[in-house]
């Protein structure tokens, strides 16, 4: 598996397994498993999924050792600020059955972040956890987050996929050494992209699936990538992307099929916001 360097200097696979919206605990545990199985050794979850439990009992059951899987997960906005950033960490490590976290993000670039971080970042002094970033955030957020602080953010995982290639941020994640993290790689099927007429003609040429040109255009973009599936065919199917290369001319013609813009919502609409901080879990 191909690895990314953070910038602290740990090593985190390029492609890992995704388990947002796993809402069933027994359909949780047994993906978790079977991605373990497959071959995944990085698996991100968040407080917000509900299901860091089933993913902890995936990981506490398989014969893969514990150093060789790489764990995220995420604060949720209510429990931004200095002290309950603390309990949320304990909490999710006892939900997830560890010791030790591998990465862990601020999940959204709202309410007390500012708190939120500096206990993050006693955490990772400590040794708690191997290395801590934010998700979400747009490069001026994540620029005041950095001038304010001594810990730079490892990572930042954000919406990027075809329709969403976010080419700004990441020229600006680059300059600034954080790694930039794809969520929603297959925009989770929105606009047909399964079905997506470039995608599939790039597919065809390749004798690859459309899902599997999407990863490897990703990957060769050295974006860290987290698909989510809960059929066991299409998590080895999107494994399967590490014996091809998509040529120059087909990363300029994905390259067109950017709208700049999210296929989800805006975190910069104050209707968002407001909505988004009055989810609690
Ligand atoms: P996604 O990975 O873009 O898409 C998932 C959808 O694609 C599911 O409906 C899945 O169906 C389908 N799928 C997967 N592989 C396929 C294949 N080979 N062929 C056809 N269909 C396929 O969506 P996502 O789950 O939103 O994003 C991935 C991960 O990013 C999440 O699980 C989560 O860990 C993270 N995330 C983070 C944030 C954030 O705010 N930080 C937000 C969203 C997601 P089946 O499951 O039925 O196979």
């Amino acid at each position: 598996m191909k690895t990314i360097l953070l910038n602290n200097g740990i090593e985190m696979p390029i492609l890992g397994f995704g388990v947002y919206q796993v809402t069933d605990l027994d359909e949780c545990e047994k993906s978790v498993s079977q991605a373990l199985e497959t071959g995944y050794r990085l698996i991100d979850t968040a407080a917000a999924y509900k299901n860091e439990t089933a993913v902890g009992k995936a990981i506490q059951k398989s014969s893969v050792a514990r150093d060789n899987i790489f764990v995220t997960t995420k604060l949720w906005i209510q429990d931004a600020g200095y002290n309950r950033t603390k309990k949320a960490f304990e909490k999710s490590l006892v939900n997830l059955g560890l010791d030790y976290l591998d990465l862990y993000l601020i999940h959204q670039p709202f309410g007390d972040v500012y708190g939120a971080w500096r206990a993050m970042e006693e955490l990772y002094r400590e040794g708690r956890i191997r290395a801590i970033g934010v998700s979400n955030f747009a490069p001026d957020r994540l620029m005041d987050l950095m001038v304010h602080h001594e810990v730079k953010p490892a990572v930042n995982q954000i919406e990027t996929h075809p329709f969403c290639q976010q080419i700004d941020a990441h020229e600006f994640l680059k300059k600034h050494q954080v790694q930039m993290e794809s969520w929603g790689p297959f925009a989770e099927g929105k606009h047909d992209i399964f079905k997506n007429e470039v995608l599939t003609s790039i597919a065809k040429k390749h004798h690859k699936s459309v899902a599997q040109v999407i990863l490897r255009w990703l990957i060769q973009r050295d974006v860290m990538l987290i698909p989510k599936s809960v059929h066991k065919e299409r998590m080895v199917e999107n494994f399967s992307v590490f014996d091809f290369d998509l040529e120059v001319e087909d990363m300029a013609t994905i390259a067109a099929l950017d709208t700049k813009q999210s296929c989800f919502f805006d975190h910069r609409d104050p209707e968002m916001v407001a909505w988004l901080g009055s989810r609690t879990l």
